[in-house]
């Protein structure tokens, strides 16, 4: 399948950080980069920084400092991006194109304050559409902006994919291309389930929760982003030819099985507060208190006190990075009520989505009973019409993910096989053998 279609067409194109990790991956990207342009496509391609580039970044910044800067830390995390750009547009230019690379900020990225999750609130693409007039290939380093106080922002961890998609929007691009280590969007982490499968197409209402709930495959906001103005996604391989899986609307998604994927996050961190008051206005303060520090609370059970008088117990997971500035943000309140406070930092979740699940009762029943049989044990549990949620155990999330993808047939058959007593069970991997 040609990377684009007919000439003139703008197409964004971004490549993941192991699209990019080495020279000759660079090479690799940089060709397929004026491929598309030597096709007649008017080409914006966004990079992340190079292989673990940002997590060791972030390590440094930890050497040096226990609570780093947020600006600082921006300003440290933005020049991976920038790296992989530069080196692309000279291999570009090597090639007999002219390239031209730019930070988010010279691309007309324009970000809110919050350093290390800024959000995009504009795109003066200005620049970009002068280089493309030009003749120009642009490429943008991905992930990170500039705010309203004129300071380099960044976007979140997988950042890169938002970069692309709003970019996508402000240019009106025919599809916004997003290269990464795997084919496309799979059924559960082909990581994880060798067997999963491809989806050819998936609706944004089950990307949405698939991304919140942990497939890194493509960064939440930028499904958001991609919904709200109606980019047209395409999630590829880099490594190889041939479609991945496109990103469409409801309307445009034939089909709609009972449960589409499993997925998982082993990034999670449980908060419970216990002797909470029981008055009104005390969980909107603590909720109040966590979304000040910009912290997104997941999972929220609280218990009602069992007689009147006592006071009540609420437990809510958070991302574990967010674990230190959550503890930080309560800590006055905890002091006010005399709450208990307790935190766990070994947390996971699995989850199934699919948008069939609306119309079918029973999946939440069959999945808990699957966990249950796996001896795994659900700690808190949240569903939406579409998803359904479960915090175990970190230890316990790979075993989960693979049960039920095995029960709910979400991978080809070789995940299952016969034993000699014909009992089914799951395959383990490789490595586990
Ligand atoms: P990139 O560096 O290209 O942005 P990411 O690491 O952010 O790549 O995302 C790709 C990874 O997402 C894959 O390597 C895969 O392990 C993981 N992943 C998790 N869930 C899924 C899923 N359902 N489908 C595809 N990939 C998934
Ligand atoms: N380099 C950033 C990260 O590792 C952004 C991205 O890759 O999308 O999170
Ligand atoms: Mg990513």
């Amino acid at each position: 399948m040609p990377d684009a279609g007919r000439p003139d067409q703008t197409v964004v194109m971004k490549f993941g950080g192991t699209s990019v990790a080495d020279a000759e991956r660079i090479k690799r990207a940089a060709a397929r980069i004026v491929r598309a342009k030597e096709d007649g496509n008017r080409v914006v391609a966004v990079l992340s920084a190079r292989g673990k580039t940002t997590d060791e970044l972030v390590d440094m910044a930890y050497e040096v400092s226990e609570r780093p800067h947020p600006r600082e830390m921006d300003m440290l995390l933005s020049t991976g991006e920038r790296i992989s750009c530069a080196l692309a547009a000279m291999v570009i230019n090597d090639l007999g194109h002219e390239a031209i690379s730019l930070t988010g900020s010279q691309a007309g990225i324009v970000t809110d304050t919050s350093h290390t999750k800024a959000r995009i609130l504009d795109v003066r693409a200005d620049r970009i559409r002068a280089a493309l007039d030009d003749g120009k290939i642009v490429l943008v380093a991905g992930f990170q902006g500039v705010s309203t106080e004129y300071d380099v922002t960044t976007l979140g961890r997988g950042g890169s994919d938002t970069t692309a998609v709003a970019l996508a929007a402000a240019l009106g691009a025919d599809v916004c291309e997003i290269y990464t280590d795997v084919s496309g969007v799979f059924s559960a982490d082909p990581r994880i389930v060798p067997g999963a499968r491809k989806l050819t197409q998936v609706s944004f209402e089950e990307m949405l929760e698939m991304s919140a709930s942990g497939a890194k495959v493509l960064q939440l906001r930028s499904v958001e982003y991609a919904r709200n103005h109606g980019v047209r996604i395409h999630c590829r391989s880099s490594f190889e030819d041939g479609p991945g899986t496109f990103v469409l609307t409801e309307q445009e998604t034939m089909e709609r099985p009972l449960v589409t994927a499993v997925t998982h996050s082993t990034d999670e961190a449980r908060i419970t507060l216990t002797g909470l008051p029981d008055q009104p206005g005390v969980a909107g303060r603590v909720l109040t208190a966590l979304a000040e520090a910009n912290v997104n609370v997941d999972m929220i059970i609280q218990n009602e006190p069992q007689s009147e008088g006592h006071r009540a117990d609420m437990s809510f997971t958070v991302p574990r990075s967010d674990l230190q500035a959550s503890l930080d943000a309560l800590e006055p309140l905890t002091a006010e009520y005399g709450i208990g406070i307790a935190s766990d930092t070994n947390m996971g979740k699995v989850s199934l989505v699919g948008a069939g699940m609306k119309s079918h009762p029973g999946v939440a029943a069959k999945a808990f009973r699957v966990l249950g049989d796996a001896g795994v044990n659900i700690e808190m549990i949240s569903t939406s019409p579409i998803k359904i949620s479960c915090v175990v155990r970190e230890d316990d999330v790979v075993r989960s993910v693979r049960e039920l993808a095995a029960a709910f047939d979400l991978a080809e058959e070789d995940i299952r096989h016969e034993d000699v007593s014909g009992v089914h069970r799951p395959v383990v991997s490789s490595e586990e053998r």
